[in-house]
């Protein structure tokens, strides 16, 4: 599979999606362009972590987002047999206008694209050391069966969580309190119809108050636990502190995303009804919302993101309501201009 040696212009590390588009960019604009992905296929978080309901790329009423990330979503649409939103509505409720995708099969067209486009991927392999040097950068990455040094131009960090940047000494930001990560898993093979709710409360009440489940193990744990399961059992658990900005506390957080599951479904499994449940599906690792970020030349303000600042040099544009706002802001508020212009990466 080598096609460039250890000679490239574009290293893209990380293959999320962030890094997939960036690398196909670059690779169809001519640039010869390697992609490092540590995990075991593309897509990060939408694929490997189930996050698979890319949005928003629409506001009120027309679309302000296209581009390789839209054509892609498309293609897993369609191959899919999916039906997307109607986005000429505007929705009471933002993730309405969230597309549903099936993240394997998105994770195969985009390593699909990535290879049409002439990337060469790299699975299994991450930096371990680099350095700026006259032409662009010196990185040594190592995977399973090897080690080597890779010469580029330009190295764009998609990680996630700013590893490479961290790798090369420059500053980089993180938040005392950060956002909770999740395992995302489903549980079936109870009929919601045979169950009580009254008694389902009482137990999980119950079951807080002892340990045998713990405040995370539902994304609300002050709703009705019927709820969770008339939902169709899919869970969305919050894993305070999970990290992954290294293998010891990503390990950690799979071990305990998995606790989570286990716990949930012995406890699902013991009550009057659900003895068939059964866990359906799971994730192979728990998907982490924050860890490190690039400190860059600019940074995007709350101020400057909901009033849809469009910077000079802008090269993307961004639009989602903004996960934890300050208490009391409306963080779906309509922006002054189109939407929100992210600053370029240098
Ligand atoms: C549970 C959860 C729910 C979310 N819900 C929403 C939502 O509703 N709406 C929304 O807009 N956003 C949501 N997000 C955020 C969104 O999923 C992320 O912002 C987005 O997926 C980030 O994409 P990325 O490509 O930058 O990073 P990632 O998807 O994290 O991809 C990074 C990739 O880099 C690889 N990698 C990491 N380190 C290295 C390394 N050192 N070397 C080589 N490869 C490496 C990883 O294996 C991974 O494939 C959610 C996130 C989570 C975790």
């Amino acid at each position: 599979m080598e096609q460039f040696g250890n000679s490239v212009d574009v290293l893209v590390v990380g293959g999320g999606t962030a890094g997939c588009i960036a690398a196909i960019q670059a690779a169809r604009l001519g640039a010869r362009t390697m992609l490092l992905e540590a995990g075991t296929q593309l897509g990060g978080t939408m694929t490997t972590g189930g996050v698979s309901f890319p949005g928003l790329f629409h506001a009120w009423g027309r679309q302000v987002i296209a581009g390789i990330g839209w054509e892609l979503v498309l293609r897993a649409v369609e191959l899919d047999g999916g039906v997307l939103p109607d986005f000429s509505l505007v929705p009471d409720h933002h993730w309405q206008h969230q597309v549903q995708i099936n993240g394997p099969l998105y994770a195969a067209l985009a390593e699909e694209t990535c290879l049409d486009a002439g990337v060469e991927l790299c699975l299994y392999e991450f930096p371990t050391e680099g350095e700026q040097t006259p032409e662009g950068w010196r990185i040594v990455s190592a995977g399973k069966g090897l080690s080597r040094e890779v010469h580029c131009r330009q190295l764009i960090d998609c990680t996630g969580g700013a590893d490479v940047v961290g790798l090369l000494g420059f500053s980089r930001l993180r938040d005392a309190e950060t956002q909770p990560g999740t395992l995302v898993f489903r549980i079936d093979g109870y009929d919601i119809a045979q169950l009580d709710a009254d008694d389902i409360q009482s137990r999980y009440e119950a079951a807080l108050a002892e340990g045998t489940l713990r405040k995370g193990d539902l994304s609300n744990p002050n709703a009705p636990f019927i709820s969770f399961l008339a939902s169709g059992g899919g869970s969305a658990n919050h894993q305070f502190g999970a990290d992954s900005s290294t293998a010891a506390t990503h390990t950690r957080a799979n071990i305990e995303g998995r606790r989570c599951a286990l716990r949930l479904l012995r406890f699902i499994r013991s009550m009057p009804g659900c003895e068939q449940a059964r866990l359906a599906s799971m994730q192979p690792e728990t998907a982490v919302r924050e860890t490190w970020r690039i400190a860059g030349e600019a940074q995007i303000t709350e101020a400057d993101y909901t009033r849809g600042r469009v910077f000079d040099d802008a090269i993307c544009f961004a639009f989602y309501p903004i996960d934890l706002p300050p208490a009391g802001a409306d963080s779906l508020r309509k922006p002054e201009s189109a939407c929100g212009g992210s600053q370029r990466e240098q």
